[in-house]
């Protein structure tokens, strides 16, 4: 069956009828891409750049990390590749940036939060992302935005960065997209206003589930709280994507949820057209999607947007076979 499956790396992800989606790869740097290809991924979309800063004993400087990007878009040519700015604190620490404990990590000095009050960090990261926006086909992607004030603040480094890289001669895209994760509740709630602010957006169902119905998505005891067909968490993926799809701004996921085949159908009946996921994941997703048609699809999502609980909905999911 593994043999069949990498038999469709070559085939483009289209439904029966002839609807095309595009599957993307979750990495952490350049020398994943080799599996990607392998597994027909189709680009990038989502670089976590976490492993960049651990593997290092001080912060990567500007030149380093315009290797990092710059290797990468290379390997990919015209490829997407959407780069997440740092996404630290939570569960991933930096050894030589010493932070206070805090009693709830995860809802704690994370990620953007970080990046906003270290301007040097961030501006240093932004730069080098830009130097290599003209190796490939580069977009910049913010984690953890819950505020517009804190996407206009992010999108200002941005401009920030730009200016001072033309005021030393260096090139850079100025046309790259920007898009931001969307893993907090109220930027789910709030697609409407983001969609007008960003060019995409990228579900992460990994932090939004777990913010959703409040469980620690590190903690088993609260296992069964964490539960992406929470009909709750299920409103919001629909509203994000509704959103995005109305104000014509691309609209992709990249947490696990992605790659359950369970839930394939359904998202694409949302109407959500980009899945990002671990390599080894795209060949079974692409299975489903070239053997089912959005007519069914548009068919699970009524029946499932109908149903009060999750019990039922896996139930209903798993009858509904792929
Ligand atoms: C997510 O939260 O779904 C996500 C993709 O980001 P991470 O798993 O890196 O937090
Ligand atoms: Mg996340």
């Amino acid at each position: 069956d593994q043999f069949k499956l990498k038999s469709l790396k070559d085939i483009p992800a289209v439904t029966r009828d002839g609807k095309l989606v595009k599957l993307l790869a979750n990495i952490s740097g350049p020398d994943e891409l080799e599996i990607v290809t392998a597994n027909g991924g189709e680009g990038i979309g989502l670089l976590r750049t976490e492993m960049l800063f651990l593997g290092h004993d001080s912060f990567p400087t500007e030149e380093m990390q315009f290797e990092f990007y710059k290797k990468t878009a290379l390997k990919l040519a015209s490829r997407t590749l959407i780069i997440r700015t740092l996404d630290i604190g939570g569960d991933k620490q930096l050894p030589y940036l010493p932070l206070p404990a805090e009693e709830n990590p995860f809802l704690g000095y994370r990620a953007i939060r970080i990046c906003l009050d270290r301007e040097d960090l961030f501006i240093t990261q932004l730069k080098a992302i830009l130097r290599a926006s003209v190796y490939g086909n580069l977009k910049i992607m913010f984690p953890m935005i819950s505020s517009l004030q804190e996407l206009r603040q992010a999108k200002a480094m941005v401009e920030k960065a730009k200016h001072e890289l033309a005021a030393s001669n260096l090139t850079y895209n100025a046309g790259i997209e920007i898009g931001m994760m969307i893993e907090i509740p109220a930027a789910a709630v709030m697609a409407d206003l983001f969609a007008r602010e960003v060019d995409f957006f990228s579900i992460g169902t990994n932090d939004l589930c777990q913010y959703t119905v409040a469980a620690d998505r590190m903690n088993q005891q609260v296992e069964k709280v964490y539960d992406p067909y929470n009909p709750g968490v299920l409103r919001l993926l629909r509203n994000t994507i509704e959103q995005a799809n109305l104000h014509e701004i691309h609209v992709g996921m990249c947490g696990e949820m992605a790659s359950d085949p369970m839930a394939t159908l359904l998202l694409l009946g949302m109407g959500l057209r980009e899945f990002s996921m671990s390599a080894s994941a795209i060949p079974g997703i692409k299975h489903i999607l070239i053997n089912n048609s959005m007519a069914k699809a548009r068919e699970i999502t009524e029946n499932v947007m109908k149903m009060d609980n999750s019990a039922t909905i896996i139930r209903y999911l798993k009858e509904e076979g792929q």
